[in-house]
């Protein structure tokens, strides 16, 4: 493995000592911590995870879409991802008719897979530390010359990250493969299984994953989609071990973890907690319950809005669920101790006092109406694709066939009611919420009028958009409609919150960067990791039931008999089908572990979140055991502070994905396609 130190590297690792827990390490570094990971169980070397010039572990873990992660299981391109990532591009497929949401879909064999149109996959060529050429992201010179170089013209895209905000810049290179095509997806009565009710709680019983395969052309090379590209042959895929898990086993989660902020003050986040964070949750509670009453009025809307709404209840329970979590764990005292034996050093002290400055009422209160902007226009599908027709009329030459796509795609799945109804609620809540400097005309008209404006002018109806685009004044039409005029003030106001924190926000970017810098020479037998944001990690801890809290709960893993159970409380998130009730019910075959039952899902003490959904779990071996999808409640905290307490991950159990694969999807077809082990990591 090549590695090059740097000043700022060899600073922050000096430590020899690693802690176990918390953590997600940079693979081109994990040679600092794999003493650690070795005397915890792991059985691999550090060129075994992360080879720049070899293939190993990282060829076969990927981005898959825009924020999840997914993992090569067959020497032919099969990646495996959550349901709930693969879940749009399943909802795009289906129509009232074939409704692969309710039944699933299986693709009889190769022919039959279902090309997803915008779909994409990042493969991680390499990482380079090239923090002696770029000392900065804002040197755009150092920068562009860095990412040239490595993109050898269109082969690969590049972008430098910083590490610990800018104490480091790691360059990474990736290839994007632009054919994906959808081979299996479950029906969504176990994809989703638990719905709200279960999301980010545990015991957990949800078979939150699909199928996929990257195509690529003859060469093996990325490619637009083409019925003569060929399943891509990855450099490594993961062999999948079927052996079963046990409480105490080493597992590690390799993935693309979307955002972690570990380098706050207490005071920062009681901040975020009683000012931010409680509006959003009301925010987006409004939005949910307004498209909650409109898709149980008919199949065809529950498809439509089924990703949206999942996107929306799920930021939302996590919000909701970061409040109470740093309730019952006190962890702003808990903090607030901590930084109190930091602050005995004086530079230490003047560090954190500045962050605790930054977060002022008024930066706070930008950020609030910054977050609600934002929202409500994300929450919005209409003021989404006006926001796009804005953006691309503004061009000197607007591509009117991505407009005219995007139109047609929108109106194929979407429905003005809902629409209106949801942008009604939403503004009805602002208006309670009552935050700063919203645009006027929001809390000038009412909510019910401004939300018809927005819905029945010329993003009401496709034929009202063809007819404004084949209008000669298709550009006046279209920014002066009140769609586009309050997607524009949406989008302006978070913008001119985010220019108003600016520079609040780069001396916070540089405190967290003086924070890590002088932690690690305060401590300098521990080992830092630095923040997530969405470049490839890798994470251990071990297969461990919760202790603490309201999942204090002596197993490590669930059962089919806890889906027969849950199913019998008569809670519509737990419907199942008879079919899948009677399958669910024995005659597990392989997939049933020794003790006869099929195992569902498991929890370890893994550091984790977003963007690590549909990341692989793995055991010491680097073998497939489980696909990460969800934390517990009560550590839901830990993008803050990880509590080796409390914070555990979930992942399914690779054995109920190929029991539903195998039994409920008749997929024996695509089973055999996977490189299946079946000895004991231990
Ligand atoms: N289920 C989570 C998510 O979708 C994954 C996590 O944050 O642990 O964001």
């Amino acid at each position: 493995m090549k590695r090059l130190s740097t000043a700022a590297m060899s600073l922050l690792s000096a430590a020899t000592t690693a802690m176990a827990g918390p953590g997600m390490w940079v693979p081109l570094f994990i040679d600092d911590n794999i003493d650690n990971m070795v005397a915890e169980g792991l059985t691999l070397t550090a060129d075994q995870i992360y080879d720049a010039n070899n293939s190993s572990l990282k060829d076969a873990v990927m981005i898959f879409g825009g924020g999840c992660t997914g993992e090569m299981v067959s020497d032919r391109g099969l990646i495996l991802t959550n349901y709930h990532c693969g879940e749009g591009a399943v909802s795009s497929l289906s129509s009232p008719q074939t409704d692969y949401m309710a039944h699933g879909f299986t693709a009889r064999d190769e022919a039959d897979e279902l090309p997803c149109a915008g779909l994409q996959v990042r493969h991680l060529v390499r990482m380079e530390d090239v923090s002696d050429q770029v000392k900065s992201l804002s040197d755009t010179v150092a920068v562009n010359s860095v990412v040239r170089n490595a993109e050898e013209g269109d082969k690969y895209e590049a972008e430098v990250e910083e590490m610990f905000h800018g104490n480091q810049h790691i360059l990474m290179v990736y290839e994007v493969f632009r054919d994906v095509r959808l081979v299996v997806a479950p029906p969504q009565a176990l994809g989703r299984f638990g719905g709200e009710t279960d999301n980010w709680v545990w015991p957990r019983h949800t078979a939150d994953f699909t199928l996929f395969r990257v195509y690529a052309g003859a060469d093996n090379k990325p490619a637009d989609y083409s019925p003569d590209n060929k399943p891509y042959r990855p450099a490594r895929h993961l062999k999948t071990n079927i052996a079963g898990v046990r409480e105490g086993d080493f597992a590690m989660v390799m993935g693309f973890p979307g955002s972690t902020d570990q380098y706050l003050t207490a005071t920062a986040i009681e901040a975020l907690r009683s000012y931010v964070w409680p509006s959003v949750v009301s925010l987006r509670q409004a939005e949910m319950t307004a498209l909650e009453k409109r898709m149980k009025r008919d199949r065809k809307t529950a498809i439509d809005y089924s990703a949206h709404y999942s996107s929306i209840a799920n930021g939302k329970k996590r919000t909701a669920g970061e409040i109470d979590c740093t309730a019952r764990a006190n962890t702003v005292g808990v903090m607030r101790a901590q930084q109190a034996r930091f602050r005995q050093d004086a530079q230490m002290d003047s560090i954190l006092g500045k962050i605790d400055d930054i977060f002022s009422p008024q930066y706070t209160s930008n950020m609030l109406t910054l977050r609600l902007a934002q929202d409500t226009w994300s929450g919005s599908r209409t003021l989404r694709l006006a926001y796009k027709f804005a953006k691309e009329l503004d061009k000197e030459k607007p591509n009117f066939e991505t407009l005219d796509n995007l139109a047609t795609d929108f109106f194929a799945h979407s429905d003005a009611k809902t629409e209106q109804r949801t942008l009604a609620a939403a503004l009805e809540e602002l208006r309670r919420i009552g935050a700063a400097d919203l645009p006027k005309e929001i809390l000038l008209t009412a909510p019910a009028k401004l939300s018809r404006q927005v819905t029945k002018g010329v993003f009401g109806s496709h034929g009202k958009l063809q007819k404004a685009m084949s209008d000669p004044d298709a550009k006046k039409i279209i920014l002066s409609d009140p769609a586009t005029r309050l997607a524009l003030a949406l989008i302006g106001t978070r913008h001119d919150k985010t220019v108003a924190n600016q520079s609040a926000s780069n001396a916070l970017h540089n405190l967290k960067a003086a924070y890590a810098k002088r932690l690690s020479q305060i401590r300098p037998d521990s080992l830092l990791a630095p923040d997530a944001n969405f470049t490839m990690r890798i994470a251990y801890g071990r297969v461990e039931a919760p202790r603490t809290g309201i999942e204090n709960i002596d197993r490590h893993f669930t059962t089919a008999r806890g889906i027969l159970a849950k199913n019998a409380t008569g809670n519509p998130d737990f419907a199942l089908p008879d079919s899948l009730k009677t399958m669910l019910g024995g005659g597990y075959g392989r997939w049933a572990d020794a003790d006869g039952q099929l195992h569902t899902c498991f929890v370890g003490s893994i550091h984790t979140t977003g963007g690590n959904s549909g990341s692989p779990t793995l055991n010491s071996r680097g073998e497939l055991i489980g696909l990460n999808f969800d934390r517990i409640w009560n550590g839901i905290a830990s993008d803050y502070r990880f509590d080796a307490e409390r914070s555990r991950n979930i992942s399914v159990d690779i054995r109920y994905v190929l029991f539903v694969i195998d039994i409920v999807c008749h997929g024996g077809h695509i089973v055999s396609q996977f490189d299946i082990v079946n000895t004991p990591s231990r």
